[in-house]
């Protein structure tokens, strides 16, 4: 600790004085008072911090706004935890070239905020974007709305500045669309989990402001039509900034927690919330072309913006799980014309083993992401070991369809040790190389990702 100290003086927090916001994450698992908290206002501070921790062989554990879902930012008692919470800041805005360079501590917020001011838009946005740092979205690859239309966080980054674990300040700040050198290294380090390096600053790309929007909700027979409908969405000339799929459980549920009168019959099995942007007369003649051929049973478009509103409301439902359900949820992807059978599937094996169970289903399907919740409320014994062993059954079921037991949240510890079920052990063994390759004595996050 002296020698900590003596590098990094009043950037080192001990003992009492560390906040216990840095105790876990969002999900407050496994919370742990760390042995240091450490937070540098420069990447030459980081730099210090990881040669002495990579030569004292020190855990070093990366924060951000600590809004993770999956536990990949939660210390142990013998870590140091790192917080780029003091290294915040848009240092410069590039109107020409539609960049944005900005240090790693920098919350999500801020960023959208100052490309708004520029005239753009960052389109990565979530629920969390007020807390979260866009060092945390880069670590975790973060998704949210509007990945249909522009990506996740890997594709609105330019360039980046990693703090490797001896310390070594990788420069790899680009700016330029066409860049082919080599390995792209700046890829390793997103959705790493902050395993492989630190992030501390980036470079990112705006997108153009957003148009004219509409939204939409079709009630559609089966989920069969969901994808037809989508696929005749994307021909139809307009740019398609949500396509989002809720079952009837979904629904219904949604409906019921309302006071309002359902905006569609709560009858159809299966609800689609679309968000369009282009000419509204192309998407009404996509409508009516899905009608006449069944695909689509029910329709309402909204008018005006408080209606639009209202039928996000239904699908923003998953706001109040924690309060109104004892929710188990899942954020997995699947390729998107089997996951009507893997809802169907994933209902049946749970009902055989866990009967009376109840599960409501809704997905980002544009996405290929899945998001399946288990209410823990009807389970017979609401024991530690139940939960393990559905999701032991769940991730072993997306194994069997090729699917991805982490869609967008991360693998951090929740998800380590079923992490073989979407990565085949070749790729494993990369993985391990590489980690082994820039962090040769695993200080860098050890034990999340991979064990
Ligand atoms: C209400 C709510 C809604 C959410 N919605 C979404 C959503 O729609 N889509 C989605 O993808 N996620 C969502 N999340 C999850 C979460 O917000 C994201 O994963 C976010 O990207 C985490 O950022 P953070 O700064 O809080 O990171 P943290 O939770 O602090 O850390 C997450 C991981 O990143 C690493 N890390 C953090 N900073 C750095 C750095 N500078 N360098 C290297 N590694 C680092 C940590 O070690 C850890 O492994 C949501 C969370 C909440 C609470």
């Amino acid at each position: 600790m002296a020698l900590l100290l003596d590098t990094l003086g009043d950037r080192v927090l001990l003992g009492e004085a560390i906040p216990e916001s840095c105790f876990s994450d969002w999900t407050g698992h496994a919370a742990c008072r760390p042995l240091a908290l450490v937070r540098p206002t420069s990447s030459e501070e980081v730099s210090r911090l990881l040669r002495l921790c990579h030569e004292h062989r020190r855990a070093v554990v990366p924060q951000g706004g600590m809004t993770g879902l999956a536990g990949a930012a939660v210390p142990n008692a013998d870590s140091v935890a790192v917080s780029l919470s003091r290294f915040t800041g848009v240092e410069s805005v590039d109107r020409d070239a539609a960049t944005l360079t900005v240090r790693a501590g920098t919350t999500l917020e801020a960023v959208q905020n100052a490309a708004r001011e520029a005239g753009f838009r960052y389109p990565v946005d979530f629920g969390a974007r007020g807390s979260c740092h866009i060092g945390g979205t880069i670590a975790t690859n973060a998704g949210g709305h509007g990945v249909i239309r522009h990506g996740m966080t890997r594709d609105q980054v330019l360039g980046l500045e990693v703090v490797l674990a001896d310390g070594r300040i990788l420069d790899l700040m680009n700016s330029m669309i066409k860049n082919n050198t080599g390995y792209d290294l700046k890829h390793c380090f997103i959705g790493a989990e902050g395993t492989l390096g630190i992030i501390t600053r980036a470079v990112l790309r705006m997108a153009p402001p957003q148009g004219e929007t509409h939204t939409l909700l079709c009630g559609l027979p089966n989920y069969k039509a969901a994808v037809a409908l989508l696929h005749r969405l994307r021909g139809a000339g307009l740019a398609l900034e949500a396509f989002e799929v809720m079952w009837q459980d979904f629904y219904t549920m949604s409906c019921d927690w309302r006071d309002s009168q359902p905006p569609l019959p709560t009858s159809h099995a299966i609800y689609v919330l679309c968000e369009a942007e282009g000419d509204a007369n192309h998407l009404e003649t996509a409508l009516e072309a899905a009608i006449e051929t069944g695909e689509v049973a029910d329709a309402v478009l909204a008018s005006n913006i408080p209606q639009a509103q209202a039928l996000w409301a239904i699908r923003e439902a998953t706001g109040e799980f924690p309060l109104k359900l004892a929710p188990i949820n899942f954020d997995i992807s699947l390729p998107i014309p089997t996951i009507g059978d893997f809802v169907e599937a994933a209902g049946e094996m749970l009902q055989q083993r866990w009967t009376g169970i109840s599960i409501v289903n809704f997905g980002h399907i544009g996405d290929s992401n899945l998001h399946l919740t288990v209410d823990g409320r009807s389970l017979a014994e609401d024991a530690p070991e139940t939960h393990h062993a559905i999701e032991a059954e769940i991730y072993r079921l997306v194994g069997e369809y090729h699917g991805s037991i982490s869609a967008e949240h991360g693998i951090g510890l929740l998800k380590r040790d079923f992490l073989h079920h979407s990565v085949r052990p070749e790729a494993m063994d990369v993985m391990r190389a590489l980690k082994h390759t820039l962090d040769p004595n695993d200080i860098l996050n050890p034990g999340k990702l991979l064990n």
